[in-house]
């Protein structure tokens, strides 16, 4: 059977009573709430691709927008704010795997500290360990002040492990899952906007070298935008084989192979300034895919104009930018 047709037989809707597909209309939408791998990066040298870590918001818009979350690094804690400020009060998680990079920023995730939101988490169960039992100790003594059963959330808090399953539907948006190579495991994301017409791969924390990235390519054929690991320079990276992390370089290979439309490098190196990732891991890609690009915090991104009329036109204001402007006015005006 191919994947498609063992797609369809094992989708699962969340939340049948919403909207679904076409009647949804709209369009797609990208943000980037965290670029970075590994550990935040303030300071001057760090300041145009942004310190934060791993978080991409895909959001759906149309009559009833849904937003679904990739990863919950610090960079989620600001998704969190600006999704709150603008009325949001149900919240889909889909969490690559749990490496403090990809959670740190959950601590202070305003919707888990509020009794009336609605919160559902995707993500694997491992080492004997269900994705509940996981979180639990993640907010726990002595990582945490609160205990996990403490938190204003937990009645309305919703965990769905997606061990063995290829996809679900979130409020009529397909989402799909293929595992990666990465130490302790880590699964990658495919999401596809309501109307069906375009779609973001988020594949990040992988190491290239077997027999995943065929299937990795296969998963991501024809994507809009595919988002890879990029954590290392072709030259750096033979001193961290076995790391779990891979090249911008490979990250083109990968997309021109899936023939994705776009290649953005994400889950930048902690150790790699602006400058470096500029000069050295840009150039690398882009030799192998002109429509490489750099993932910026901050950056929305339309994905049917990123298709059709490229990367300029498809920034827009998003809600990133929205919401610092108003913080900005709050202490300003
Ligand atoms: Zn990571
Ligand atoms: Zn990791």
């Amino acid at each position: 059977m191919g994947r498609a047709k063992r797609l369809a037989k094992v989708l699962q809707e969340v939340r049948k009573d919403r909207p679904r597909g076409q009647e949804r209309g709209g369009h797609q939408l990208t943000t980037f709430w965290g670029v970075r791998g590994t550990l935040p990066t303030p300071g001057l040298d760090y300041v145009r691709y942004g310190g934060q870590t791993s978080c991409v918001e895909i959001r759906s818009m149309g009559p009833n927008p849904c937003s679904i979350v990739c990863d919950g690094g610090s960079g989620i804690a600001k998704y969190g704010d600006a999704a709150i400020a603008r009325g949001d009060r149900v919240f889909h998680i889909l969490l690559s795997h749990m490496h403090y990079d990809h959670v740190m920023g959950l601590t202070k995730f305003a919707p888990f500290f509020r009794p009336d939101t609605e919160v559902h988490i995707y993500g694997l169960a491992k080492g004997g360990f269900g994705l509940r039992e996981l979180f639990g100790r993640f907010f726990s003594f002595p990582f945490f002040p609160l205990e996990f059963k403490d938190l204003p959330s937990l009645p309305n808090l919703h965990f769905h492990e997606i061990n063995g399953i290829e996809g679900v539907l979130i409020e009529g948006c397909r989402v799909e899952f293929q595992l990666l190579n990465h130490p302790q495991a880590a699964v990658g994301f495919r999401v596809w906007s309501a109307a069906g017409d375009t779609s973001v791969v988020y594949a990040t924390d992988h190491e290239h070298g077997t027999g995943t990235d065929e299937a990795l390519v296969d998963f991501s054929k024809d994507a809009t935008l595919f988002l890879y690991d990029s954590t290392f320079s072709q030259e750096a990276y033979p001193k961290f084989v076995g790391w779990g992390h891979s090249t911008a370089f490979m990250g083109a290979k990968f997309a021109a192979m899936a023939k994705a439309k776009w290649f953005g490098l994400f889950h930048h190196d902690p150790d790699a300034p602006d400058l470096l990732l500029e000069a050295k891991l840009l150039p690398e890609a882009q030799k192998i895919l002109p429509q490489s690009f750099l993932a910026r915090e901050g950056d929305t991104l339309h994905m049917a104009s990123l298709r059709d009329d490229g990367l300029e036109k498809a920034r827009t204001e998003g809600a990133f930018f929205k919401f610092s402007q108003k913080n900005h006015d709050l202490k300003t005006g």
